[in-house]
């Protein structure tokens, strides 16, 4: 935790995110953390039942952060006002005013290696989206689901982590 922010009842699920001071674009808001796994010990986790095949965050090919509880707090929304850097940043992607959620789209960091899910018996995780979001989509999936439009948006802008950027760039 830092001073940035509080955990809150969500309108968009369970609890969520808010901001406690004003937050300028381009900020940093915080480091996600959790431990790291490779996509063979997510799987192992799911399939174990210690594990919420939602809560991992994909950070590079494979490579995924357990996330830890307040890490696993920020919401989804179709139209995220923070999103991920590098491989675990969080930053501002527009001014967060106190009060405001804060979220960030998470299949800006879903590129999951989907042969290796399938062949563990397991599908690919999706969400149905009910965010509130003008451009909700209504499904949350992986990035390369995403309209070419929406696409173009998060790359060239680098609203996401370096794997994603290096991979649809
Ligand atoms: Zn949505």
């Amino acid at each position: 935790m830092n001073d940035l922010f509080e955990i809150k009842k969500s309108k968009i699920a369970g609890n969520g995110i808010f901001a406690s001071k004003e937050i300028k674009k381009g900020q940093t808001i915080y480091f996600l953390s959790g431990e790291l796994c490779s996509l063979d010990e997510i799987i192992k986790k799911v399939n174990n039942g210690v594990e919420e095949p939602s809560d991992p965050l994909e950070v590079e090919n494979e490579e995924y952060l357990d996330l830890d509880e307040t890490s696993r707090t920020f919401n989804h929304l179709c139209n995220p006002n923070a999103f991920i850097r590098g491989r675990n940043e969080l930053v501002a992607l527009k001014n967060i005013t106190i009060g405001e959620e804060i979220t960030f789209d998470y299949s800006t960091t879903m590129n999951d290696n989907e042969e290796k899910i399938k062949a563990a018996g397991r599908t690919l995780w999706t969400c149905k989206c009910n965010c509130g979001a003008k451009n909700c989509r209504g499904i949350i999936n992986q990035f390369k689901t995403l309209s070419k439009k929406r696409q173009e948006f998060y790359i060239k802008n680098m609203y996401v982590p370096d794997f994603i950027l290096r991979k649809f760039k």
